[in-house]
């Protein structure tokens, strides 16, 4: 599996991939990302310091969207655009409840365009999107070390069988 990781029985949709620094995992990130084609919502779920904002990084540049030192936590701006090329909206519903829902972020427009949404506690929020959807789990393990699972349930990265195409309610 490219990807460095490791496949998990019985569901083959299901990834393993262990980072031991924060570089490595905006490899993995560019490595995810360069497999992306709009419209996929992916969402990043685990605790504060887990990585998702890394991993977003390296999704991003991996696209060609942004450099990933241009990507930066939304935590009080709740999104952010980035459209070199490919569309990324990078939105972080950490501090959702300060605000009165989904239409004050304007979130359900987002899925009305060709492009790649990636969202940070989606716990926070019932999203709803007939697109494709990637879903990925950090475990901080040690001060560097993360374990990211990774479930591709409509096989989008490539690294599954079963096509696209996937109805999603989340979380
Ligand atoms: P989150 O968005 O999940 O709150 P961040 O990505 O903002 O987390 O922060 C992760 C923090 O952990 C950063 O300070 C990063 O340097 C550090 N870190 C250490 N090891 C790793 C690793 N293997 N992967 C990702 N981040 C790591
Ligand atoms: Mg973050």
């Amino acid at each position: 599996m490219p990807i460095n990781g490791s496949t998990k029985s019985p569901d083959v949709a299901d990834f393993e991939i262990v980072t031991h620094s924060a570089e490595e995992t905006i490899l993995r990130g560019r490595e995810i990302g360069a497999r992306l084609k709009p419209p996929i919502l992916i969402l990043l779920s685990g605790e504060l310091g887990a990585g998702k904002t890394t991993l977003t990084k390296g999704i991003v540049s991996g696209l060609g969207a942004a450099e990933e030192d241009q990507v930066t936590s939304p935590t009080f701006t709740l999104v952010h655009k980035y459209d070199g090329g490919a569309q990324v909206y990078h939105v972080d519903l950490y501090r959702v409840g300060d605000f009165q829902g989904l239409e004050s972020l304007g979130l359900e427009d987002f899925f009305t365009e060709q492009a790649i949404v990636i969202v940070e506690w989606p716990e926070n929020l019932t999203i709803r999107a007939d697109w494709p959807v990637v879903r990925i789990r950090f475990e901080h393990v040690d001060e560097d070390t993360r374990r990211i699972l990774i479930h591709d349930g409509s096989g989008v990265l490539g690294l599954s069988p079963n096509p696209a195409g996937d109805k999603l309610t989340a979380p």
